[in-house]
């Protein structure tokens, strides 16, 4: 049966890291800040600011949220970025996402200093993860790069395959995949016999939103399983993309649904956050 690659557990001992960094860090009078703008009512985005706020208060980075009302025009929006890019105390500015439809999200993550952009969507930012130079990663992206390498899952080499393109996981995480030396696969929503190609994966990474779509006639016996779905079930019990059940008997290692590549998102945030911290001049 595969080894479950528990998220929780290697959050938790990076949360333990970041706080010793945080309080040598306030010796030299250095409070990490980030700064959470959250637009409008929207239930998940408010859950998942409250569990980032909870961390930074964890780890002791010191967090503000600037919570606007869903009428928000982009130009007020922009406003507050502008202010927040020029506010010494704050190293890491993340705005929520999706936005209302009145806002260009583009315009918005170009707004946003590249030097405070902690959640790697600026194109300067994706622009240095593909040449590979040092940069702010995006943090699921990053998280999974993490998990693979404390369960040490050998990377280089190895015929990586993703499923799913967004822009916020899918890509940067293929391309993450291939900075450490693995041949990799995009698959998505137009990909012709899906099956044939999951099923030549070494390392498996499912993006897609749609509950337990991959099952153990999808992956190859002794693969490694990444799955980064957060779905409801028929009985409404929070599942990932992939089928756990189905495939945990011939998959080498998998991550659970929840505590798996979550947990690491607002990890490689809180991260982030202290790295930028540190280039205070
Ligand atoms: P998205 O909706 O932006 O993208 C989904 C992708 O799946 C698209 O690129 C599409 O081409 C592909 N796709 C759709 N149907 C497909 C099919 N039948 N076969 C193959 N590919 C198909 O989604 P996203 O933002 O990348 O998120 C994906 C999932 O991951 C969601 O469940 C989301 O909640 C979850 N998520 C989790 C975390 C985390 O921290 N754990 C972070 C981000 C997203």
């Amino acid at each position: 049966t595969a080894e479950r690659m528990n998220g929780k557990e290697l959050a938790a001992t990076k949360h333990a890291e970041m706080k010793v960094r945080v309080s040598e860090l306030a010796k030299s009078g250095i409070v990490p800040g980030l700064a959470v703008i959250l637009v409008g009512d929207d239930q998940a985005s408010q859950t998942y600011v409250r569990s980032k706020q909870k961390m930074c208060e964890k780890v002791g980075i010191h967090s503000i949220l600037k919570h606007l009302p869903a009428d928000t025009t982009e130009e007020v929006l922009l406003s507050h970025i502008d202010e927040l890019n020029n506010d010494p105390e704050i190293d890491g500015i993340l705005v929520q996402l999706p936005l209302p439809k009145q806002i260009s999200e583009q315009a918005v993550i170009e707004a946003i200093s590249p030097e405070k952009d902690v959640d790697g969507f600026h194109p300067i930012n994706i622009g240095k993860m593909m040449t590979g130079e040092k940069t702010f990663l995006p943090c699921t992206p990053h998280g999974i790069i993490e998990l693979l390498k404390a369960s040490e899952v050998q990377i280089a080499g190895s015929h990586a395959v993703v499923v799913g393109r967004s822009n916020i996981v899918g890509k940067p995480v293929g391309q993450l995949l291939l900075n450490e030396h693995a041949t990799v696969t995009y698959c998505h929503s137009r990909t012709v016999d899906l099956r044939a190609i999951t099923t030549q994966a070494d390392i498996l990474v499912v993006a897609v939103g749609i509950a337990k779509l991959i099952k153990k006639e999808d992956i190859k016996p002794g693969a490694v399983i990444i799955d980064v779905g957060m779905n409801r079930d028929e009985n409404g019990k929070l599942c990932g993309d992939v089928d756990f059940d189905d495939v945990e008997d011939i998959a080498s290692h998998i991550t659970p649904v929840p505590g798996g590549v979550g947990p690491m998102t607002i990890t490689m945030l809180l991260e982030n956050t202290i790295e930028s911290a540190l280039n205070r001049s």
